[in-house]
């Protein structure tokens, strides 16, 4: 946990609420009358999927904009014509919407902001804080200097504001190649800040936008641009990534030279890294595009489509991004800690289901052979409002491989020939023995069962028995497939192979389509989640499941290597 030390504790009507120190910041602007309101945005560039530390970025900023009575808007920073794309606008609105970021109407593009850029770029052209400059990129680079050596001035640094205006507007009209020309802020050659060593803020590209079509050949730099956007629209605090700490004064010159009224202020904070997941828009991006995963929605993914299709829940996301806290310094959240969340969200919200995942047979052999009882059985013992089903036992049943063995380990308390286990919700049963198929592995496990053992009944059981299985009646159980995930990448075996490819995990899906699951399970549609008892949290597949095939994700199995900190 890396957040607790730059937090407050706060006391308001005998509750302690910890505060972040963007809360604090923002509670000293509005005591001190810098602002009388708050304005927060996301501003994501449409070039991919969102991810879990988008979702960070999201929920941080929109519940800032609550918690103060502010607004909140959505972005998008479209000022790159190369990389966008409509689809990747939709997947973010949508993401967007589905943490619970509310928005309202505000959905901006800062595309429909070049007219205003460009007035920018001439008014500081005007006010001589801008030049066109001839050089290259290269030449630019090689001349800004380094943390030690100051830079050297561009040698079109000094040209007159009549020259700028006329060679700017010749670029704005297409009169120049891409790369012969860019607009210079002039600031300090000799600061600091290598951002503050005249940054480039206009490139020419002669591109088409997606929103723009034809109309510019002249694009704005991120840095120009940002500030900017955000002016336009009022924010208060625009809040971004450690990695901008250093071109804040960029940002702040920008808004301040624009003279725009009640400027926007940056404030930065730590990015949200997971362990063993693949996060970076560029990386998700790589596996999507070579094929190692089947699209940005891939179960194993965390992308916010991925977590969606998988079963997370909004509700788990934001206790996760909650839990991970708001800091300015670097540390990485436990992905244990994401799935604790997830269980602690769908635990008593949703139904738990017998399910054989890899099964074999039961057979009761004193069981009358054309006997059903319906057992009612609750559907979530810890939440009564889920109701009660009815589940039909018989003679033949599945249980999971896993519950029977051949030649058990000591403290194996499960079945295996002379051992009798509770089968759950019903009878206990004694193990007698088992038949192999021809390829030598166990197919059927023969018992009896103890007519006076019924569960359920109110009297008191004859023994005690240690192990209680889960089971599956043969005759009625729905054939599903279930998809049990592990992790793409793990740090202790290294994220990255020598020759910089990814060293992903050959077993991060294990596909079981011979899965037995009890009857209540028909009719399940897609998203649809269930606790498969003893295993886990599964969700109907939104892509490849069909009433015909059922098709299971695992979200989670049961088992947790996390513990909440106190
Ligand atoms: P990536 O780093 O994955 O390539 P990006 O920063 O290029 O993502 P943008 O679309 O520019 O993606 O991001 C939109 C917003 O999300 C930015 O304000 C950015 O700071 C924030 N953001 C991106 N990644 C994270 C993260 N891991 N944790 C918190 N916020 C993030
Ligand atoms: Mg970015």
């Amino acid at each position: 946990m890396e957040n607790t030390q730059v937090q407050d504790m706060e006391e308001k009507g005998g509750e302690v609420i910890s505060r972040h120190f963007i809360q604090r910041e923002i509670d000293k602007d509005l005591k001190e009358g810098v602002y009388d309101h708050v304005c927060t945005r996301f501003p994501p560039e449409p070039n991919g999927y969102l991810h879990i530390g988008h979702a960070k970025s999201i929920i941080l900023n929109s519940s800032l904009a609550k918690e103060y009575g502010g607004k909140f808007n959505l972005r998008f920073d479209d000022t790159n014509p190369t990389k966008e794309k409509q689809e990747f606008v939709e997947s973010i609105k949508r993401d967007v919407e589905w943490l619970g970021a509310d928005f309202g109407d505000r959905i901006y593009f800062a595309s429909d902001y070049f007219d205003r850029m460009y007035e920018g770029a001439i008014k500081l052209i005007k006010k001589g804080k801008a030049y066109v400059s001839s050089l290259s990129a290269e030449q630019i680079s090689a001349t800004r200097g380094s943390f030690s050596e100051p830079g050297t001035d561009d040698p079109d640094r000094d040209r007159s504001i009549e020259d700028n205006l006329r060679l700017f507007e010749s670029m704005k009209n297409g009169e120049v190649e891409d790369g012969a020309m860019v607009l210079r802020a002039k600031i300090d050659m000799a600061s600091p800040n290598i951002n503050m060593r005249d940054p480039v803020i206009y490139r020419v590209a002669h591109m088409s936008h997606h929103n723009t079509g034809d109309k510019w050949c002249i694009y704005p730099m991120y840095d120009y641009a940002h500030p900017v956007e955000d002016a336009i629209e009022g924010i208060t605090h625009s809040i971004c990534t450690l990695e901008f700490e250093d071109h804040r004064p960029l940002y702040d010159w920008v808004v301040r030279e624009l003279e725009f009224e009640n400027p926007p202020r940056q404030i930065e904070f730590a990015k949200l890294y997971l362990t063993n997941v693949v996060t970076g828009k560029r990386y998700i991006k790589k596996l999507v595009e070579d094929g190692t995963v089947d699209g940005w929605d891939d179960p194993r993914l965390v992308s916010i489509a991925a977590l969606k299709r998988r079963g997370f829940t909004p509700e788990a996301i934001r206790m996760f991004i909650e839990l991970s806290g708001i800091s300015k310094s670097q540390a990485s959240s436990d992905y244990a800690m994401l799935e604790y969340c997830v269980r602690e969200d769908l635990k008593l919200k949703k139904p738990r289901l017998m399910a054989a995942i890899d099964p074999i047979k039961l057979v009761i052999d004193n069981y009358p052979e054309d006997q059903t009882e319906m057992l009612t059985i609750p559907n979530n013992l810890e939440n009564e409002a889920l109701g009660d089903r009815q589940v039909p036992f018989e003679r033949e049943l599945y249980i999971d491989r896993d519950d029977f063995m051949e030649e058990p380990p000591k403290k194996y308390y499960r079945l295996f020939v002379g051992n009798e286990v509770r089968l759950m919700n019903a009878y206990f049963v004694t193990c007698t023995g088992f038949e192999k198929d021809e390829d030598g592995r166990v197919g059927v496990v023969h018992c009896t069962y103890d007519p006076e053992t019924k569960q359920g009944t109110g009297k008191e059981m004859p023994r005690k028995v240690k192990g209680t299985i889960h089971w599956v009646p043969a005759k009625e159980a729905v054939k599903a497939t279930v998809r049990l995930y592990e992790n793409l990448v793990d740090e202790e075996k290294g994220v990255y192979n020598e020759d910089g490819t990814m060293n992903i995990n050959p077993d991060s899906v294990k596909v079981m389509d011979n899965c037995m699951i009890e009857p209540a399970i028909a009719g399940a549609k897609p998203y649809d989640a269930f606790q498969f008892v003893r295993q886990g949290f599964f969700n109907v597949d939104c892509h490849d499941s069909s009433d015909d095939n059922l098709v299971f994700n695992r979200i989670v199995s049961l088992k947790s290597s996390f513990k909440l900190p106190k």
